[in-house]
């Protein structure tokens, strides 16, 4: 056991069941799911507001389909007012006081502006997580522990094996999103990404992006300025900016990356301001609170899952996650636009997520969960969108309940229980 200088006197914010880190949509999913199987729950988030991506990063809209059934399927109709709408942007103010309300009225008890800065491991069990706030210094004893930080922090301090980026260790790139007002609707576009174009007085969308890139009007890792509807006339959630090589948990790169990102928010604002008819008034109404991060660590597990298994559609016998779906995403990480096609992404077959990629391989009382379970860097640009990560997140907190209740370690559960639980809530997992 590793002795820390302040092990002996760090008092206790409380034992749990099971302890969430982080309250993005895959810790909100196991916390809810978790809760839902009659256990004492707390979620940690270091932020002010829980959602994580889906609130305070401005990211939308929410991609890979929802399951019926889930808790997925439950904060979507919340949402979107009850509307299957997949498409459409959400809004991000509703997110966070839906999710809020969401976790108050299932009974999960949330701590904010408070981060996991350590773990104590006696015997590969995390005994507490070491938390910071405004207070100091704190610990939170749990049964099981859930790792839904998107970085993996929880699995790195309890010393799991992490998986950092593609070969060469790029990671995708990070950016910030933003929603810009004051568009004139009955003139302009409504283009969308990398393959939809749209002919304007200048030329075609997608060649002005390509040429203002070139020439140094646009940012020279921007190719392509994607904007999405929001549902709201005269506005558009422009999704463009970009900044390669960061180390997203790197304090110092961030601060750097995020000052390089607003001034590619004006440069984009400018260029469509300057080339897109119905633009010429355009300004930012709101942005991510900091630097969007797609890609940081992954937790290796039971089992790693691989592109080809996505794009052969593999099905597993420890499925936890079913019909899963979404393109292969990788923004590129040494360029710009898709780092493997130069319009859309593979889209692969609906695939599996088992039980094993959410189980690392030490820690006797750790589930991992949303974009940090155990899976390539190709395999993660799919299953990193939000209703997947919902989903991961709803099996860890099942999965975490039982252990919990059990005494048992994630390794030692076999799948089967988690899955006749998901089964009992409706969720489909072998049709
Ligand atoms: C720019 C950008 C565009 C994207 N576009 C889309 C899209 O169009 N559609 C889509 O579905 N997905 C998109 N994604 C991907 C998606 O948003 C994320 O992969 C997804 O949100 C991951 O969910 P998560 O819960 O694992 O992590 P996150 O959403 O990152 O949530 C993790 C939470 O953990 C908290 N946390 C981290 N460390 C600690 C700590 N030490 N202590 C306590 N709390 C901590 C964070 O504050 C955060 O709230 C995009 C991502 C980015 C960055």
């Amino acid at each position: 056991m590793e002795t820390r200088l302040y092990q002996k006197r760090l008092p206790s914010l409380g034992v749990y069941d099971v302890v969430v880190v982080g309250g993005g949509p895959a810790g909100i999913g196991a916390a809810v799911s978790a809760v839902q199987e009659g256990v004492s729950v707390l979620l940690i988030e270091k932020a002010g507001v829980v959602g994580g991506c889906l609130t305070i990063g401005h990211v939308s809209p929410i991609s890979g389909d929802y399951v019926p059934n889930t808790v997925a399927e439950k904060i979507n109709r919340r949402l979107k007012n009850g509307s299957t709408k997949l498409d459409l942007v959400h809004d991000f103010e509703t997110a966070k006081v839906e999710l809020t309300e969401f976790l108050e009225e299932a009974g999960v008890e949330v701590l904010l502006n408070t981060s996991v800065v350590d773990a104590i491991v006696e015997n590969e069990r995390i005994k507490s997580a070491v938390i910071a706030t405004q207070k100091g210094l704190f610990s939170v004893e749990g049964k099981t522990f859930i790792d839904a930080s998107g970085d993996a922090v929880l699995a790195t301090f309890a010393g799991e094996e992490i998986m950092v980026g593609r070969a060469d260790g790029l990671t995708q790139p990070v950016s910030i999103m933003f929603t810009l007002y004051g568009i004139d609707e009955n003139q302009t576009i409504m283009c969308y990404n990398e393959v939809m174009d749209t002919p304007l007085k200048k030329g075609s969308y997608q060649t002005l992006c390509k040429q203002a890139c070139q020439s140094g009007e646009l940012p020279e890792t921007v190719s392509v300025v994607r904007l999405y509807w929001n549902g709201k006339k005269g506005e558009r959630l422009v999704n463009a900016s970009q900044v390669n090589g960061v180390d997203g948990t790197d304090p110092k790169a961030c601060a750097k990356a995020q000052a390089e990102l607003r001034r590619q928010q004006k440069k984009i604002v400018n260029f469509l301001r300057n080339n897109v008819e119905g633009f010429e008034n355009a300004q930012v109404k709101d942005s991510s609170d900091g630097i969007g991060v797609r890609e940081t660590a992954r937790v290796k597990g039971l089992y790693v899952i691989t592109a080809e298994d996505l794009i052969e559609g593999k099905t597993h016998e420890d499925v936890v996650v079913h019909k899963a779906s979404f393109a292969i995403d990788i923004h590129n990480p040494s360029g710009s636009g898709q780092a493997e096609s130069t319009g859309l992404p593979v889209v692969p077959k609906q695939y599996d997520i088992p039980y094993r990629a959410l189980v690392p391989l030490k820690s006797k009382n750790l589930y991992v969960a949303g974009r940090c379970i155990s899976g390539t860097h190709r395999a993660m640009a799919s299953y990193r969108v939000m209703n997947i990560c919902m989903n991961v997140g709803e099996a860890a907190g099942i999965g975490a309940a039982i252990c919990a209740k059990e005494g048992k370690a994630p390794s030692e559960l076999p799948a089967k229980a988690v899955q006749q639980k998901l089964i009992e809530r409706g969720v489909s997992l072998f049709d």
